[in-house]
């Protein structure tokens, strides 16, 4: 992962007439910005001198609950390193062969100038429409843009900037099963953050540190995270019992406080022992682990959704193993346009 914000050419520096009412983002056209009077605009890039859709800031990546957490300083908003800035078109320029389409950049960017194509690609609207002015990118020009941009933030969106299916997945699953070790983490806590959560994830290199992350929630819940990519998710929920136990004693957390949490790519099988682990520990320590998989954190990101674990919401277990029905409330849909055990994303696939 690199941890340096680039010099970037700021030639082409942009700004909005009008701060729009709404946003609308949806798969196939650059985001649509309606305005006060009546009109409507599909924004391109703005050129910005921090680009949200590269950067994430300094608070996203640590968690103001868990003080003190030797946390990775990384800022890169794109787990793979598929993003970059092209001096030429002072814009973000995507290597597609590198991106997981998790739709971490296109939920950052303020305007929806970023996008995902009807082939599924995230691509950067550069068609100036009538609503964009150009600034002059001297120091007065950046402070009207940043001021700006923190306007557009509270703007609200609606739309499903990428649409979920079968073969989509299974191409972005490939992709996560390829990966390295060293940008899973990234990828569990960057989808955090893009999901509305602070999340601070473990340093590498730190031996003593053993939770991959700690996170807190838009409500206020927060506790530990393992990120388990492999086929061994039972090793995930034993671990995060090793996390309860370091959080409270390093940190003070009581275990009752901490909302474990564990991402994993696929849910374990009934046959594997995690969901008896899991009830387990429920019954004798009283603990409701929630699990997730990066399938279902990436739908709701494509939904416009925050992540809440607020009142044990992800909590299953041996009995009840279906991430689908949570998935539904918390994305407001009736359906979820993948077969069933797809992948091990919503259910279990044996
Ligand atoms: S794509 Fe969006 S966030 Fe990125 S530089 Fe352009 S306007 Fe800014
Ligand atoms: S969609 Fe995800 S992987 Fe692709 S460029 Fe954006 S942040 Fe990176």
């Amino acid at each position: 992962m690199r941890i340096f914000k680039e010099n970037r050419d700021h030639s082409r520096l942009a700004i909005l007439k009008d701060i729009p009412v709404s946003l609308e983002i949806h798969q196939g056209i650059p985001g649509t910005a309606h305005f006060r009077d009546g009109g409507s605009d599909q924004i391109s890039c703005l050129g910005c001198t921090v680009p949200r859709c590269m950067y994430l800031s300094d608070s996203d990546i640590e968690c103001s609950h868990i003080k003190g957490f030797p946390c990775d300083r990384s800022v890169m908003a794109c787990p793979v390193d598929a993003i970059a800035w092209n001096d030429r078109s002072a814009a973000p320029v995507i290597d597609q062969q590198r991106c997981i389409r998790c739709g971490i950049c296109v939920s950052r960017c303020p305007v929806g100038a970023l996008y995902f194509s009807d082939q599924g690609e995230p691509e950067v609207n550069m068609t100036p429409g009538d609503s964009v002015i150009n600034m002059r990118p001297d120091q007065a020009g950046q402070d009207l843009h940043a001021c700006q941009i923190e306007q557009l933030l509270q703007v609200p969106r609606s739309g499903i900037s990428l649409q979920a299916s079968d073969p989509l997945f299974e191409t972005i699953y490939e992709k996560l099963q390829r990966l390295g070790n060293a940008y899973h983490n990234p990828v569990g806590r960057n989808l955090l953050i893009a999901l509305g959560c602070r999340c601070a994830m473990r340093r590498i290199g730190d031996v003593y540190t053993r939770m991959d992350a700690v996170y807190s929630s838009p409500a206020g819940s927060f506790g530990a995270v393992e990120i388990e990519f492999g086929k061994d998710t039972l090793d995930a929920s034993r671990g995060i019992l090793d996390d309860i136990a370091v959080l409270n004693t390093r940190y003070g957390v009581h275990k009752h406080n901490n909302r474990a949490l564990v991402i994993c790519l696929q849910l374990p099988n009934e046959r594997q022992g995690y969901w008896q682990v899991v009830k387990d520990i429920r019954v004798v320590e009283g603990i409701k682990l929630s699990t997730i998989t990066v399938g279902a954190l990436m739908f709701l990101l494509w939904n416009g959704c925050v992540f809440e674990p607020e009142n044990d919401r992800y909590y299953i277990d041996f009995d009840n193993m279906d991430l689908r029905h949570i998935i539904c409330i918390q994305a407001d849909c009736d359906s979820i346009p993948l077969s069933n055990g797809e992948l091990g994303i919503m259910e279990p696939n044996k």
